[in-house]
């Protein structure tokens, strides 16, 4: 007997996808040339066909947690050879970001995110934060001190960790609520197509994780397409930011194991590291921001635009704070200071909400399709 299936469109997803990737779906016919082009795409699993499908439907939930949309590393190249424009890299880029969305709550914060008017508030918190504990506590001082420059003279250690250790511990927790929800998410999607039943089995799924992370450190995904030219600028940067949170982790330790005080000599290695760090997000941020803008067609909106600004002024707030230091121009020098801790944190605050969450999502949804595909 034959069966039917009735589905109930989400009329709004349609929209939002449609105003979001500035794109009309209903100009995808299904030829399919999109996943023959697309190198990435998995005999299994084809994509973005499939998807450009569900979503001109309004099918949410098997958008959302669908792990092919992180396996897609908006190469282009099914874009660029779309017999009808539809932008099916575009698409799946958007579905990314309305993924993070569902996922990293609370839901309002990402209206922070989607709209460049709202730009100044990013950084009008957190000036705001770091004035009021630091005059409440009393530990920032505002004197100019004996006329070398010492950052902790000006924010204190005990200032910096009493705001960033209970940020840092938030973003964990919407991290971890996040995850735990995209994969009961993705477990009951694969579900319905008969791909993975029963519980998770959190054992194989981790050491799934780290048979992955060669692979997604080699940025393999990446190399795969021909229109892809962002391999190693986008090495670039998340080399810089993994070296970056090292060294932090490394003058932490030098404080308080080896009762070691900043500033540092210019040839400690891990001053060194440092600094190679440093220079290679800037480089690395405006090759990305080069590539970006020199891909026609190409959909960029502020959800994108937002995380290489934040990279690039990461970067070179942080040199430019060393530099005016060594200058020895103490104002210049804390004033920048200061600023640089706006964009960290921006950094580690707002981490779930913005692009920089694809670091945990990806990382989950490849990890989560080979499982699954070892499980079938
Ligand atoms: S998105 Fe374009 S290439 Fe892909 S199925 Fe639709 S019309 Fe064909
Ligand atoms: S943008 Fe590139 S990786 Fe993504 S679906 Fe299209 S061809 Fe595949």
């Amino acid at each position: 007997m034959a069966s039917s299936a009735s589905i109930e469109p989400d009329l709004d997803f349609i929209a939002q996808i449609n105003s979001d990737s500035g794109l009309n779906l209903k100009k995808c016919y299904q030829c399919a040339t999109c996943s023959v082009v697309c190198t990435l795409s998995q005999d299994d699993q084809p994509f973005p066909r499939k998807e450009m499908l569900y979503a001109s439907w309004g099918l949410k939930d098997r958008l959302i947690a669908n792990p092919n949309i992180w396996l897609c590393y908006n190469c282009g190249d099914c874009s660029a050879l779309c017999p009808r424009d539809a932008r099916p890299g575009d698409v799946l880029n958007t579905l990314r970001k309305m993924s993070i969305k569902e996922y990293s709550k609370p839901a309002a914060m990402h209206q922070l995110f989607n709209d460049s008017r709202k730009l100044p508030w990013l950084f009008i918190i957190p000036a705001l934060i770091i004035t009021i504990v630091g005059l409440g506590t009393g530990l920032m001082n505002l004197s100019p001190g004996n006329g070398r420059i010492v950052f902790a003279h000006f924010f204190p250690v005990l200032l910096i960790e009493m705001i960033f250790i209970p940020l840092s511990l938030v973003t964990g927790l919407v991290f971890f609520l996040g995850v735990r929800r995209f994969l009961k998410d993705m477990q009951a999607t694969s579900a319905q197509g008969k791909a993975v039943s029963g519980p998770i089995d959190f054992k194989r799924f981790l050491i799934t994780i780290i048979t992955q992370l060669p692979a997604i450190i080699r940025h393999e995904g990446f190399s795969s397409c021909s229109e892809n030219k962002r391999k190693i600028s986008h090495m670039m940067v998340a080399f810089s930011f993994v070296s970056l949170a090292f060294v932090a982790g490394a003058f932490v330790f030098a404080l308080y194991v080896l009762n070691s005080h900043a500033p540092y000599d210019q040839i400690n290695p891990v001053k060194i590291l440092a600094n190679i760090s440093g220079i290679a997000l800037i480089a690395g941020s405006l090759l990305l921001i080069k590539e970006r803008r020199a891909k026609a067609g190409q959909i960029n909106g502020y959800f994108d635009w937002y995380l290489l600004g934040l990279a690039l002024f990461l970067g070179i707030t942080g040199m430019l704070t060393q530099i005016l230091r060594l200058a020895n121009l103490p104002w210049a020098a804390y004033s920048m200071y200061f600023i640089h801790l706006l964009f960290t944190f921006n950094l580690v605050a707002f981490l779930p909400y913005t692009k920089l969450a694809h670091l945990v999502y990806r990382t989950v949804a490849i990890a989560f399709y080979h499982y699954s595909k070892e499980k079938k």
